[in-house]
């Protein structure tokens, strides 16, 4: 295929981005893809061509599930061939989930994977709609000069910058730089020029098939650690039928109570099969178990470590792992270890 103009598919699920205001109620609901294409006539000077896809009933991300990450990925494999970008309109709210999702989801992709949205409308005044869509659709548009894709992962661009979609949370439901990416530097900047962080690229090889894994188990469980956390609730979560895993949220570099409850509960789970995950309710930095003795304990009774992976990200990779079917080894060493730049 020559890219002398490349092709890029955009996909609309929903969202701001694509929303207008009901008149009568002040609620925003989703409106007709074509729409959006009218509100941008700035996307015919780039020089790029664009097809669109829409979701038969895009959504808010708040309905997002992983039957839509699915569908998501679906939509990638069958246009994987005649498209030389993917970007992908989506709700801020959830965004960060199905970004880490697909990326694992889509085993050696070689192609820009990029995800946006936005704060406001499109039709919005003040909107930043059309900076994260432009700039979104060039940046799936960078080939190199031998005509290989520049970024070959799954991305999200919001408000002047281009992160590693597992690396990414969503931090403020007010400001227009919604999304962090705490524990890993941006891949690109924008401002008069797009400057790309090429050593914080993946560089995956590029003659190896896309694989897309669709089997996501569900069975999993997240519990947020506060002070005062009782008894039974911890062990209403534990005895949840078919719980496979679960995500604890911990404090700090990865550190919990000491109670003999909390570790006696946890000990009986991981021996009934339960993978335990620990990742910190904290933005940034991450778990090192062992660092205090607060964390020593879930390191003797076989928890595994979530370094600095994101709670979206730990939760999407668990699902893709627990899908695949590992022994319990494998899936230890699978979660500690990076397969898609999601862990350090
Ligand atoms: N509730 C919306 C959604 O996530 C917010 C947004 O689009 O940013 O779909």
């Amino acid at each position: 295929m020559s890219i002398s103009k490349p092709n890029i598919l955009l996909i609309y699920t929903g969202g701001t981005i694509g929303m207008v205001k009901d008149v009568e109620t002040g609620a925003l609901h989703a409106f007709n893809f074509n729409n959006l294409l009218k509100q941008i006539p700035e996307l015919k000077l780039l020089d790029c061509k664009i097809e669109t896809v829409s979701f038969d009933s895009p959504i808010d991300s708040s309905n997002m599930n992983p039957e839509h990450w699915i569908q998501i990925a679906d939509i990638i494999e069958s246009n994987y061939n005649s498209f030389d970008g993917f970007v992908v309109l989506h709700g801020s709210d959830t965004m960060s989930y199905t970004a880490s999702a697909l990326s694992f989801m889509l085993e050696n992709l070689a192609k820009p994977v990029v995800f946006t949205g936005a704060q406001l409308p499109i039709g919005d005044l003040r909107t930043d709609a059309k900076e994260n869509l432009i700039t979104s659709i060039q940046i799936a548009s960078l080939y190199n000069d031998k005509n290989k894709p520049i970024i070959r992962e799954v991305c999200l661009y919001f408000e002047y910058k281009l992160y590693r979609g597992n690396r990414t949370t969503k931090i403020n439901a007010e400001h227009f730089q919604a999304f962090k990416s705490l524990n890993y530097p941006c891949l690109a900047e924008s401002g008069v020029h797009l400057k790309i962080n090429h050593q914080y690229l993946l560089k995956p090889k590029l003659n190896t098939r896309l694989k897309v894994h669709r089997v996501l188990d569900t069975n999993i469980a997240l519990i947020k650690l506060f002070p005062g956390m009782n008894e039974a609730y911890l062990n209403s979560v534990l005895h949840t039928a078919n719980l496979k895993a679960v995500i604890l949220e911990t404090y700090g570099s990865g550190n919990c109570t000491t109670d003999k409850w909390f570790v006696d509960a946890l000990k009986n789970a991981i021996s009934n099969g339960v993978h335990v995950v620990n990742v910190t309710q904290c933005v940034g930095g991450g778990v090192n178990m062992g660092q205090y003795e607060t964390s020593s304990h879930l390191k003797k009774i076989g928890v595994i470590s979530g370094k600095d992976m994101t709670t979206e990200s730990a939760i999407a990779k668990l699902m893709y792992l627990l899908g695949a079917s590992y022994s319990k080894e494998d899936l230890k060493n699978r979660f500690e270890t990076s397969l898609r730049g999601e862990i350090a």
